[in-house]
């Protein structure tokens, strides 16, 4: 960690609880190889307090935070601007402070979205199905719909919650393609999706031995199919094994939190960063590879 000096000025993430929060491990180690007198804290914010907070840190000065549950959705009224990535996913990961006040964006969608690029796929002809209808599935959706797959398919397990998500939507895009179901519904779905993507926390550490599909539903995705877990640990996860077995190409989570972390400190910062640092400091500090 960089030297704490009088000078030293504050990034942070916000949550409750953030006592879990990867994003520290991976800014401090970008800050201090960028030499910036700026250090990245966690911020723990009680839901009801969140108004309170974004005072307290704008008297401090704090440069911009990160957010994670239960603020992402919560702080959108709060926010003197939101840019219209954010006002389409519905919910800010990354807050800034202007001379107009706070600002804020989504850089989950661009996280989704770099680990694909390394693909040349047609995503016109690619449908999308997402597991799960939870915040990350928001990010998920709009980047599927960015990237022009031509249906996005949510499944998710409540019924009260798929209707609230299916009509959350105001983006004409996004209302066109997406369709939401039952998890029942799968056993139709998987035969023809392109992309399928867990956004479920099913086979997270320290549960690793689950999966949102079972080796029966895997087995009926197309030969061509891509498998994308948002889960970084384990690695892989037994969705990604079993797809991997089958022979699909598989991405893991662990790109897309380094991504959208980046695309935050490029902001915060306005420079570039060294993002083959923060993805090793993750990778050093969750033991992997
Ligand atoms: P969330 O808002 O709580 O959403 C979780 C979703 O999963 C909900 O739709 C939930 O359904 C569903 N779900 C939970 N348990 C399930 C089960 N046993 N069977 C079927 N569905 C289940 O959480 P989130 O913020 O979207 O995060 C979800 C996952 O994505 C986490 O593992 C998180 O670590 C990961 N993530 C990764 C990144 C990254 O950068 N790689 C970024 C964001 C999130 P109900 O609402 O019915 O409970």
């Amino acid at each position: 960690m960089s030297v704490i000096t009088g000078t030293t000025r504050l990034l942070g993430v916000m949550g409750d609880p953030i006592s879990h929060s990867l994003s520290p491990v991976m800014h401090n180690a970008a800050l201090a190889e960028m030499g910036l007198d700026v250090v990245y804290v966690p911020l723990p914010v009680r839901g009801k307090d969140l108004a309170v907070a974004l005072e307290g840190l704008r008297a401090i000065a704090l440069i911009g935070f990160s957010l994670t549950i239960p603020h992402k959705q919560a702080i959108l009224p709060l926010l003197s601007q939101v840019d219209p990535l954010a006002a389409a996913v519905g919910a800010v990961n990354t807050v800034w402070w202007t001379p107009q006040g706070w600002q804020g964006t989504n850089t989950d969608v661009f996280g989704f979205l770099a680990a694909l690029k390394v693909l040349n796929q047609d995503w016109n002809t690619t449908p999308a199905l997402v597991l799960g209808n939870g915040g990350a599935a928001r990010a998920v959706v709009v980047g599927c719909a960015q990237l022009g797959c031509p249906s996005i398919h949510v499944v998710g397990r409540d019924a009260e919650k798929r209707a609230q998500f299916q009509a959350s939507w105001s983006a004409v895009e996004i209302q066109t393609r997406l369709r939401v179901h039952d998890w029942e519904s799968l056993g139709q779905l998987l035969p023809h999706a392109g992309l399928v993507v867990n956004t479920t926390p099913v086979g997270m550490k320290p549960k690793g031995n689950d999966s949102p599909l079972t080796t029966e539903l895997i087995a009926l995705l197309p030969e061509r199919a891509i498998a994308y877990d948002l889960i970084y640990v384990p690695q892989p996860t037994r969705f990604l094994a079993e797809a991997s077995a089958r022979g699909l190409q598989t991405f893991d989570g662990l790109e897309m939190l380094v991504q959208q972390g980046a695309e935050a400190l490029r902001r915060w910062t306005q420079q570039e960063v060294p993002v083959g640092t923060m993805r090793a400091a993750l990778q050093r500090h969750l033991g992997l590879g």
